[in-house]
């Protein structure tokens, strides 16, 4: 079996929030669209996700489509965080709607939807969700996972449905890639040397340290 094969499936780059006594939230890279009158979607999240059991518990979510354009701190945020240990929401642009909270920074449109089915898959469960509000933000382009994957070089979590072990790509320049996220730094392109970082700096997409990062 080709675990490859699953890349050719268009996937996206969604934010799925709910709240319990906090507000919680994590990166989906699936979100699929079942039925148009009476809309329906269904959202796969990881079990291991705390985010997960606060829907179940909740029975509501939004889940918020990034646009193309984003810039890395929305993904830093809710792609390589717990919502156990930190506050996603401190720092970023959000509305509360029909009681849960919306990502809006860095999003082109949002849905609301109430659980109306759970189906255990293993790995993650799948969500099925009954739209009860949707809004367009902005008329950009969607961030496509594939564009996530290949153009900012982003990788899978652990966690994502889509996860494969992967090989890193040897390039064969002064380019250090994080080991988490797949966040290049290019000597060419910042003011300071690679080596030249202080000890204490962080991956600026996961957080991670330099140690974590693997000259290309
Ligand atoms: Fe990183």
């Amino acid at each position: 079996m080709d675990l490859k094969v699953f890349r050719d499936i268009s996937y996206g780059m969604y934010v799925v929030s709910t709240s319990n006594e906090k507000n919680v939230g994590c990166f989906i890279n699936t979100l699929i669209q079942i039925t148009s009158s009476n809309p329906t979607v269904a959202i796969s999240v990881n079990k291991e996700n705390y985010t997960n059991e606060v829907i179940k518990n909740k029975k509501r979510f939004s889940v918020s489509i990034l646009k193309e354009s984003a810039s890395d701190k929305v993904i830093s945020v809710f792609g390589y965080h717990s919502s156990k240990d930190v506050d996603k929401f401190e720092n970023i642009l959000y509305e509360e709607v029909l009681d849960v909270p919306v990502v809006k920074e860095d999003m082109i449109s949002y849905i609301v939807c109430d659980v109306i089915n759970v189906v255990d898959c293993g790995s993650h469960d799948l969500f099925i969700g009954k739209v009860i509000d949707s809004v367009k933000l902005s008329d950009e382009s969607p961030m496509t996972y594939k564009y996530y994957h290949e153009v900012l070089k982003g990788k899978s979590p652990k966690k994502a449905p889509t996860y494969v072990e992967e090989e890193v790509v040897l390039e064969g320049s002064n380019k250090y890639q994080c080991s988490v996220c797949g966040y290049i730094y290019d000597d060419s392109k910042e003011s300071v040397k690679f080596s030249d970082l202080p000890d204490d700096w962080k991956c600026p997409r996961c957080g991670v340290g330099k140690d974590m990062f693997i000259k290309l």
